[in-house]
C-alpha cells in the first residue's frame, strides 16, 4: 500500500480502462543537438508507464514541456520532433497532436500514444491556472504523473490536474518515490550522506536538513574547504567561502545536537595550478597546505576512512562530487568512493541513492551508475527533496490517494 495511487490501482478506481483516455505527464525535456536527441535517458524512463497503459488499451495523451518558451508559442520548442525518437525508444507508434480534443482522442484505436504540444506554450500552465486545468482535464478520464523532475513545480500538468481527475503515479515516478523514501523517508540506519560539490552556499538547506536526519555526514569537494577553514585550517588558495564560517558552525552544532558525526578529509590532493596532471601535484595533511596551493580532491587515506564509514552503514544518499572530478587526477576520490559504494550495494549491505547533475555525470564516469540502488536524474526536484521540502507534485498525488 503506497501513499499514492499507482497504475495497479487503475482497475479498482477507474474500472475497465480499455478505450479510456489517460493524460500522462512525462519528462520529454531531452537534450538536443542539431535537431537530434543526444541523450535518451528521459525517453527510456517513460517506457514502463507508456507501454503498460498501451497494453491495457488506453488512449494515452502525453503532456510535457520543452525548454522555456515562457507562455508563448515558439516553433523552435515544439514537441513535434520528439514523436519519432520516442516511438523508436518505445518500439510503438507515437503521433503528435497540436490541438487535442476529447473527440479527436476518443476516435483513435485503443492503445494509441499521442504527444500534445509543449505545455509551456500556454501561460496558464506555469501559473497553474484553474480554468486551463479544467479545459485540459476535459480531454481525459484520468491523470498519471510520471515526471518526478517536475515535482517541485506547481503547474497545471504537474499539480493542477491531480485536483480534478483521478490521479496516479506512473511507474518511473513510483520507483523514484519508493527509492527516496528508502533513503531519507524511512531509511534503515545507520544512514550516511555524502555531500560534495563546489560550494556550501548552494547547499546550506541540504546540509542543515541532513544534519538532523543522518548518522554520518561526509563532506567533500570544494565545500569541505569551508568546513576545514571553520575548524582553523589554512586552506591556501582553495575555493573557500570565508563569509560562511558562521553558517558552517551552525551546521556543526545542529549535527552534534542530533548525534550526527561530521566527517571531513584529513589529507588532501593539492597543486599550485588547476590543470590536468599538474607538475606541482602532491598529497598532504590538511594542516600542511601552502599559501599558494589549492585543495582539489580528497587524498587516498581519507577516502579509505570514508569507505570504512560506508561499510558500517545500511543507507547512503549522495549529492556532489568529492573533488574537481572533470580534471584528472582530481576524479580519484569520487571514483574510488563511488566504486566502494557500488560494491557494498552489489553485496546487498547498502541501499544507495544518488542525484544531482554533476554527481550523476561523475557516477557514469566511474562506471558505477548502474550499480547504485537508485540514481535520480531529477536535478532541482532531487535537491529540494534533499532539503526536506514538500514537493507540490508529490503532495498533490498523496492528497489524491483513494
Ligand atoms: P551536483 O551538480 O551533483 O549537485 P555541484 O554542482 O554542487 O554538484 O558540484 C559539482 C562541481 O564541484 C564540479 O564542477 C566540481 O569540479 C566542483 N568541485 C568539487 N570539488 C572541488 C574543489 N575541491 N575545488 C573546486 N571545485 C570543486
Ligand atoms: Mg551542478
Amino acid at each position: 500500500m503506497t501513499a499514492f495511487n499507482i497504475l495497479d490501482d487503475l482497475p479498482r478506481i477507474v474500472g475497465d480502462v480499455r478505450g479510456k483516455i489517460a493524460l500522462v505527464r512525462e519528462d520529454l525535456n531531452v537534450p538536443m543537438t542539431d535537431g537530434r536527441v543526444s541523450a535518451d535517458t528521459r525517453l527510456r524512463a517513460t517506457v514502463p508507464t507508456l507501454a503498460a497503459l498501451s497494453d491495457m488499451g488506453c488512449i494515452t495523451l502525453i503532456l510535457a514541456h520543452f525548454g522555456r518558451p515562457k507562455g508563448k508559442v515558439d516553433p523552435a520548442m515544439s514537441l513535434a520532433p520528439i514523436a519519432a525518437p520516442l516511438a523508436e525508444v518505445l518500439g510503438r507508434q507515437v503521433t503528435f497532436m497540436a490541438e487535442p480534443s476529447r473527440d479527436a482522442l476518443a476516435a483513435l484505436p485503443a492503445g494509441s500514444i499521442v504527444i500534445a504540444e509543449n505545455s509551456r506554450f500556454y501561460a496558464g500552465e506555469e501559473a497553474n491556472d484553474p480554468a486551463l486545468a479544467q479545459s485540459w482535464a476535459a480531454w481525459g478520464d484520468f491523470y498519471v504523473n510520471d515526471a518526478f523532475s517536475a515535482a517541485h513545480r506547481a503547474h497545471v500538468t504537474t499539480e493542477g490536474l491531480a485536483h480534478i481527475l483521478p490521479a496516479f503515479a506512473g511507474r518511473s515516478r513510483e520507483a523514484e518515490l519508493r527509492a527516496l523514501d528508502a533513503a531519507l523517508g524511512s531509511p534503515k540506519h545507520p544512514v550516511a550522506a555524502v555531500v560534495g560539490g563546489a560550494k556550501v552556499s548552494s547547499k546550506i538547506d541540504v546540509l542543515v536538513h541532513l544534519s538532523s536526519r543522518v548518522d554520518h555526514l561526509i563532506i567533500g569537494g570544494g565545500m569541505a574547504n569551508t568546513f576545514l577553514a571553520a575548524r582553523g585550517v589554512n586552506v591556501g588558495k582553495s575555493l573557500c567561502e570565508h563569509d560562511l564560517l558562521a553558517t558552517v558552525e551552525t551546521i556543526f552544532a545542529a549535527a552534534e545536537a542530533a548525534n550526527c558525526t561530521v566527517h571531513l578529509p584529513y589529507d588532501v590532493m593539492v597543486s599550485r595550478e588547476f590543470a590536468p596532471n599538474p607538475p606541482s601535484l602532491r598529497s598532504c595533511n590538511v594542516h600542511e597546505v601552502a599559501a599558494d596551493e589549492m585543495i582539489l580532491d580528497v587524498a587516498p587515506a581519507s577516502v579509505e576512512m570514508l569507505g570504512d564509514v560506508l561499510k558500517n552503514c545500511a543507507t547512503l544518499v549522495w549529492n556532489g562530487p568529492m573533488g574537481a572530478f572533470e580534471t584528472p587526477p582530481f576524479d580519484a576520490a569520487t571514483v574510488t568512493l563511488a566504486k566502494m559504494a557500488a560494491a557494498l550495494t552489489r553485496e546487498g549491505s547498502l541501499v544507495s541513492v544518488a542525484g544531482g547533475g554533476d554527481t550523476v555525470a561523475a557516477l557514469h564516469h566511474a562506471g558505477v551508475a548502474g550499480d547504485f540502488s537508485f540514481v535520480s536524474t531529477a536535478g532541482g526536484a532531487f535537491l529540494e527533496w534533499m532539503e526536506g521540502r514538500e514537493l507540490p507534485g508529490v503532495v498533490a498525488l498523496t492528497r489524491a490517494k483513494m
